[in-house]
């Protein structure tokens, strides 16, 4: 039986995959465990939470190709530099993982930071970059896929999160908006929307990207027993987001596009 998740001989981008416990290596790991090749990128390379290079070793340790590669997915530079190294140094790109995201927790009526412009900036500008810079890659080719991170806060009122859920809405939306675009080239663009995922998510200044302003610690949110607030009764892993990567990326949802995937344990149920 053909092994439809079989990602021998492609050539993956996951951004914003340098954290050793983020949803990002997670996923960098599960793509080149299925057999592809991957270029991992972040605002740095060590220091901090920061390892890049470890996540390039781990890829190296499963048999397959990677480059850890400094770039800030808010800049155009950077980000043509990380298509042009994925490019020069692994051949080419069949995936793009657009995983980097930052988290800000100010309540809207308090917000003096201009909070909004970063989230939009880091969270959805982002995407429309990294997108951008792949698609020239990919058009030619006829051949492409495009992950998105989006979240439940981008579908529905979740407390403190008013400009965090507005910049993941603008992802959802870009999402359909590209898959539908996009499929006269044949590149399939989706999203995932996680729930409450079991990760440290630091929150990055405009002006220091690489300074955390906060920690969100997954466990400090859910107030009162876990089995009351998530039907599935525990906090995701990094793994249930990899494993969905893993099935958009391959020819097993070879017929999806533009579309936005729920792993959040049955939150928006409730
Ligand atoms: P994380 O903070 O561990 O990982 C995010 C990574 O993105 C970090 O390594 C960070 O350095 C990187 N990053 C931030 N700004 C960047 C930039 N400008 N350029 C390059 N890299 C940058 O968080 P995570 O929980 O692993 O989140 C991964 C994705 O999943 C994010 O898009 C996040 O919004 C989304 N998400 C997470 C949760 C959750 O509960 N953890 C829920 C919903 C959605």
């Amino acid at each position: 039986m053909t092994n439809l998740m079989n990602l021998q001989g492609r050539v993956a981008i996951v951004t914003g995959s340098g954290s050793p416990k983020g949803i990002g290596r997670a996923i960098a790991l599960s793509l080149a465990d299925a057999g592809a090749d991957v270029a991992v990128c972040d605002l740095r390379v060590t220091g901090g939470d920061f390892d890049l290079e470890g996540s390039a070793k781990e890829i190296r340790q499963l048999g397959r190709r990677s480059i850890a590669v400094q770039a800030d997915v808010t800049n155009k530079t950077d980000v043509n530099n990380l298509v042009k190294r994925a490019v020069d140094e692994l051949g080419t790109i069949d995936i793009l993982v657009n995983n980097a995201g930052t988290f800000g927790w100010v309540p809207f009526l308090e917000d003096d930071t201009d909070l909004l412009n970063q989230m939009l900036n880091v969270n959805l500008r982002s995407c429309y970059l990294c997108s951008q810079a792949a698609c020239k890659i990919m058009v030619p080719r006829k051949k492409g896929n495009i992950i998105n991170l989006a979240s439940v806060s981008g579908m529905r009122w979740v407390p403190e999160q008013f400009t965090y859920g507005v910049a993941k809405a603008g992802v959802i939306q870009l999402t359909r908006w590209l898959g539908r675009d996009l499929a006269q080239h044949n590149i399939r663009v989706n999203a995932i929307a996680p729930g409450l995922i079991e990760t440290n998510m630091g929150a990055h200044r405009i002006d220091k990207p690489a300074e955390p302003v906060g920690v969100f610690k997954a466990e400090d949110v859910i107030k009162g027993p876990i089995s009351e607030k998530i039907p599935l009764g525990r906090l995701g892993q990094p793994s249930d987001i990899a494993n969905t990567v893993l099935f958009l990326a391959s020819d097993a949802s070879s017929y999806i596009t533009g579309q936005t995937i729920i792993v959040d344990g049955g939150v928006v149920l409730s």
